[in-house]
C-alpha cells in the first residue's frame, strides 16, 4: 500500500485521484532506499512505474523541507523531448495538489524564452542533456541547488551518444545530492563510467531483466514475400482487429511518411511520428493520438522508448528492429501498467534470421499467424538450424546414380514450417 510509505497526504490525495491504488513491484522495490535518501541504481522494464518510483520520494522530500528562495531542487535527464514532456506531466498530475512546479528544457524550442522560464525558479527540471549543456555553456543555468539528480532511461541516453554530457551535467550539481539512476540495462559500454561519476555506494535493485517480455503482450508473426503484400496486411490488420489505439514501427523515416500516406488513403485515421518532423508537428501527433482523433501513429524508434499513451493496445511492426532490445522497447509501447496488448511483427523472406535471433534473445516464441487470402507466397525457410535460423541454401552434390534415379515432375515437399491458417500454431522446429 502506498499509505506503508508515510508519504506527505497531498501526494496520497493524488494518488487516488489517479487510481494508483497499489505500488507496483517498481515501485514497492525502490522507494524505501529513494525515501531513505540513498542514491538508487534502479534496473527495470519499460512501463513498470518506474516514474512515480523516483518521483514521489523527491515530492515527499521537497514537500517535507520547503525552500521557497532556492533554484530548481530536482534535475531529471532523460533522452528525449517526448520523454521530458511526458515526465513532466506525470509528475505534475502526482503534485497536483501542491505548490510544486516543474518545467522541461529541451531542444527544438527556442532558446531565449526558455532561459526566461528558467529565471522563474521551477522546483523540478526535466532537461535533454543536449540542451541543458547549452545553457550551462551559456550561464542561463545554475545547478547549485540540485538536491536530488535523477537519470531516465540512462542506456538511451548512452546510446545517443550523451555520456560525456550527462557526466559532465552530473559535476555541475553539488556532491552532496541524491542520485538515481533507472535503464533497462546496465550492460552498456560506459555505464560503469556514468555511475562512478554520478553515484555515490548506490543501492542496486534489479526487477524483471529487460529479455523478459511482459506477459500482458501477446506477440504474432505474419509472415509476407514483399512490401506489397506488408501494406495489405497492415490495412487488413488496422481494419479487421479490434484495439484502441495502436502503433506502427518502421525502420525509416522515408517508410514512416510512405505508410502515413498509405494507410490515410485506405481511409484510416492515421498519423505520423520520426526525427525528421519540427517539435510542434511531433507533439501534435501525440496529442491527436493521445486525444482520440487519429487511432493509429506510424512512428520510427524514435518513439519507441518510454512513450507512455493510454489506450495504445496493438503494436506492428512493419519491418522487424535491427535488435531484441528496440523489440523490447517497441512491443513495451502495448501492455503498460498490467493492461493486454498485442505485438504483431511481419516478416519478410530477409528478416526470418533477425526474427529467429530475437526470438532466441527473448526466450521466447511468437506466434506463427496467417491471414486468409493474404498469405503469400514465403512460407518461410524450408529447413531450419536447431538456433530456428534458416538452413544453408548450399545444394548437396547428387551423386549420378542418385541423379539418374530423380524423379523429373515431383512434387515439391511441403515447407516444415506449415502453419494452421486462421488460427495460431505453434511452428515445429525439426
Ligand atoms: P512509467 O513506467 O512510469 O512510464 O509508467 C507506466 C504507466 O503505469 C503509466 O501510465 C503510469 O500512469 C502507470 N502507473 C504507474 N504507477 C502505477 C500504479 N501504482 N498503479 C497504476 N498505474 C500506475
Amino acid at each position: 500500500m502506498f499509505t506503508d510509505f508515510s508519504l506527505d497526504t497531498r501526494l496520497l490525495k493524488a494518488l487516488d485521484a489517479l487510481s494508483f491504488t497499489k505500488p507496483t513491484d517498481v515501485q514497492n522495490a525502490t522507494m524505501p532506499a529513494a525515501i531513505a535518501g540513498k542514491d538508487v541504481l534502479v534496473t527495470a522494464e519499460t512501463g513498470s512505474g518506474k516514474t512515480a518510483a523516483f518521483a514521489l520520494p523527491v515530492l515527499h522530500a521537497l514537500l517535507d523541507s520547503p525552500a521557497p528562495q532556492s533554484g530548481a531542487r530536482v534535475l531529471i535527464l532523460t533522452p528525449t523531448r517526448e520523454l521530458a514532456q511526458q515526465l513532466a506531466k506525470h509528475i505534475d498530475a502526482l503534485a497536483q495538489f501542491t505548490f510544486i512546479k516543474t518545467d522541461t528544457i529541451c531542444g527544438g524550442e527556442t532558446f531565449k524564452p526558455q532561459a526566461a522560464r528558467l529565471r522563474k525558479n521551477p522546483e523540478i527540471l526535466v532537461a535533454t542533456p543536449g540542451r541543458l549543456i547549452d545553457h550551462l555553456d551559456k550561464k542561463t543555468i545554475e545547478l547549485d541547488d540540485i538536491e536530488h539528480l535523477i537519470l531516465d532511461e540512462a542506456d538511451r541516453m548512452l546510446d545517443m551518444g550523451f555520456q560525456e554530457d550527462v557526466e559532465r551535467i552530473c559535476n555541475s550539481c553539488p556532491d552532496n545530492r541524491q542520485t538515481m539512476l533507472f535503464s533497462a540495462t546496465l550492460a552498456h559500454a560506459g555505464m560503469r563510467s556514468v555511475i562512478t561519476a554520478s553515484m555515490n555506494d548506490p543501492v542496486s535493485i534489479k526487477l524483471n531483466s529487460h529479455r523478459e517480455v511482459h506477459s500482458s503482450i501477446r506477440q504474432q508473426v505474419i509472415l509476407a514475400n514483399d512490401i506489397a503484400l506488408k501494406d495489405k496486411q497492415l490495412v487488413w490488420l488496422l481494419k479487421n482487429d479490434s484495439f484502441e489505439k495502436a502503433i506502427v514501427f518502421t525502420n525509416t523515416k522515408v517508410n514512416a511518411t510512405r505508410l502515413n500516406g498509405y494507410l490515410r488513403y485506405n481511409d484510416i485515421r492515421a498519423g505520423v511520428i520520426h526525427g525528421d518532423l519540427t517539435q510542434e508537428q511531433r507533439t501534435h501527433a501525440m496529442s491527436l493520438l493521445a486525444s482520440g482523433k487519429i487511432n493509429v501513429l506510424v512512428a520510427t524508434d524514435v518513439l519507441a522508448r518510454g512513450i507512455d499513451v493510454k489506450g495504445i493496445d496493438l503494436v506492428i511492426n512493419v519491418e522487424m528492429s535491427r535488435s531484441g532490445d528496440d523489440h523490447t522497447h517497441r512491443v513495451g509501447r502495448t501492455g503498460r501498467a498490467g493492461e493486454q496488448g498485442v505485438a504483431i511483427s511481419l516478416i519478410g523472406p530477409t528478416e526470418w534470421n533477425l526474427m529467429s535471433s530475437i526470438e532466441r534473445y527473448l526466450k521466447t516464441q511468437f506466434e506463427r499467424r496467417v491471414i486468409k487470402g493474404l498469405e503469400g507466397s514465403y512460407a518461410g525457410p524450408k529447413k531450419l538450424k536447431a538456433s530456428g535460423k534458416a538452413a544453408g541454401t548450399k545444394k548437396k552434390k547428387l551423386d549420378k546414380k542418385a541423379k539418374a534415379n530423380k524423379k523429373p515432375n515431383a512434387r515439391p515437399s511441403e515447407p516444415k514450417n506449415r502453419v494452421i491458417v486462421d488460427g495460431f500454431a505453434p511452428l515445429k522446429r525439426k
